[in-house]
């Protein structure tokens, strides 16, 4: 009999495998696709790496930093801050601290005022030092209410901070709550912005081989269909598969949210997504003088944010060839070459100088479900890991907040309680 079947092989699920593993269980993980990762995967398209959406790690997250080996990732930093950019309009938003040489540029940035920049060195201030566990406790107020009770000025909410934080939380309206604003900021002013040479998908592979050399086992291309506590036997469990029913002492359920309230009937569990579509746009060799930060749109939805991949990370294309991902928030129902369309005509808006004639769309990823909604309070109502009846355990973003961390950490926290309460 196994000691803990694992359902699903996303950053929660392997994380979950290597610490059930590390404490002497018999963990198997079980995962629907072919390949483990979940929401954070990379495929290779004509030379080019392709994440799935636009995704970024931060090195400031406490779990990233205990559960990878960020050596080993050979990780690519983005800038800090952005270019915010509107028709014939460019600017700089960078952070002093980190990046001096930008100070000049960014003290003369319009797009945001004085008093704005002296209220994010006070956040800073105020928020880097915090345990990260307590950046969540605050009042109930979404992220745009927050900024105005700091005193925030429309400019800084409408030029940056709605797209640069509604890139975030795919919600550009900033009506998520605060306490992943505060998460975020401080991680940004802790770490780095980065990506691995050989894509997102790096990480998932390192968490994998991590949790096999603890001893866990991964059976990927096989779909749990159902997961029950009667009939297995004394504190027993059965996951039935498509194939097999395995018995096993505990099993965890770390799928996305959707497939995890089925398979359980946890009604806390939240499935309402956010979603994005984020298109892969090839071209020539060009400097777009925004270096490594990101590109935000000041004016218009479409594409929300522009980033300049390969200049970060120039193992993701060809030699000679330049990549950028472009993401618009969102379900639009414009189809994929509309989409392509609106973004070439932003960056000849943004870049009268250069011409975008060779621009290429390698690919488009419709996300439907990125992340779950996290509405103002939303932590107050988050299922608990053992919310489902008997020996069955919760991983998974769902049930912390949905980035990077709140999987991983949310998969140790599992395998935690598992080990203590079969011991
Ligand atoms: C476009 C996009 C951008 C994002 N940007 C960021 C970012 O920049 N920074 C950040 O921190 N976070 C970001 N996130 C969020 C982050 O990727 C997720 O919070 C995290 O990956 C969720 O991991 P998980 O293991 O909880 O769930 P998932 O990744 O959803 O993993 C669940 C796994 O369960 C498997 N599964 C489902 N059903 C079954 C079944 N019946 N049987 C077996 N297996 C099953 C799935 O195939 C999947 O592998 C982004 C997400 C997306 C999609």
């Amino acid at each position: 009999m196994t000691d803990v079947a694992i359902v699903g092989g996303g950053l929660a699920g392997l994380v979950a495998a290597r610490h059930a593993a590390d404490r002497g269980l018999d963990a198997v993980v079980f995962e629907r696709r072919e390949t483990v990762g979940g929401r954070v995967r990379s495929r290779e398209v004509d030379g080019y790496t392709l994440d799935r959406g636009f995704q970024v790690l931060f090195t400031g997250y406490p779990a990233a930093r205990r559960e990878l080996d960020f050596d080993r990732l050979d990780l690519r930093a983005f800038s800090p801050g952005a270019t915010i950019a509107r028709p014939a309009h460019r600017s700089t938003l960078a952070d002093p601290f980190r990046a001096p040489g930008t100070l000049v540029e960014s003290a003369l940035n319009t797009d945001v005022s004085l008093k704005d920049k002296l209220l994010v060195l006070r956040l800073r201030r105020a928020l880097v030092g915090e345990d990260p566990e307590t950046l969540f406790d605050g009042p109930d107020e979404s992220i745009r209410e927050y900024l105005r009770r700091w005193g925030f000025s429309e400019r800084f909410v409408e030029n940056f901070a709605a797209p640069f934080y509604g890139g975030i939380t795919l919600d550009r309206s900033l009506s998520t709550d605060a306490g992943v604003f505060r998460y975020t900021f401080a991680m940004l002013s802790r770490g780095k912005t980065v990506v691995p040479a050989d894509g997102m998908g790096a990480i998932p592979a390192q968490l994998a081989a991590r949790a096999r050399e603890a001893g866990a086992t991964i059976e990927s291309g096989t779909a749990v269909t159902g997961i029950a506590a009667e009939g297995a036997g004394d504190g027993a469990v059965t996951v039935e598969t498509d194939g097999e029913t395995v018995t096993a002492d505990a099993a965890v359920v770390a799928t996305d949210p959707a497939t995890a309230r089925e398979l359980t009937g946890v009604e806390a569990i939240r499935t309402e997504a956010r979603s994005c579509v984020t298109q892969y746009l090839a071209m020539g060799e060009r400097s777009l003088d925004t270096g490594k930060r990101i590109i935000l749109n000041a004016d218009d939805e479409r594409p929300n944010t522009v980033a300049p991949l390969s200049t970060v990370a120039p193992e993701y294309a060809p030699d000679g060839r330049t990549l950028l991902s472009a993401t618009t928030l969102g379900t639009p129902e414009a189809s994929d070459e509309a989409l392509f369309t609106a973004v070439r005509d932003a960056l000849v808006t943004w870049y009268p100088e250069h011409r975008f004639d060779d621009v290429e769309l390698l690919a488009t990823d419709r996300i439907e479900f990125a992340q779950f909604d996290q509405p103002v309070g939303f932590r107050d109502r988050l299922p608990g890991v053992d919310a489902p009846e008997g020996p069955v355990y919760l991983a998974g973003d769902y049930t912390r907040w949905s980035a990077i961390q709140g999987a991983m950490e949310s998969g140790r926290v599992a395998a935690e309680a598992v080990a203590s309460d079969l011991s």
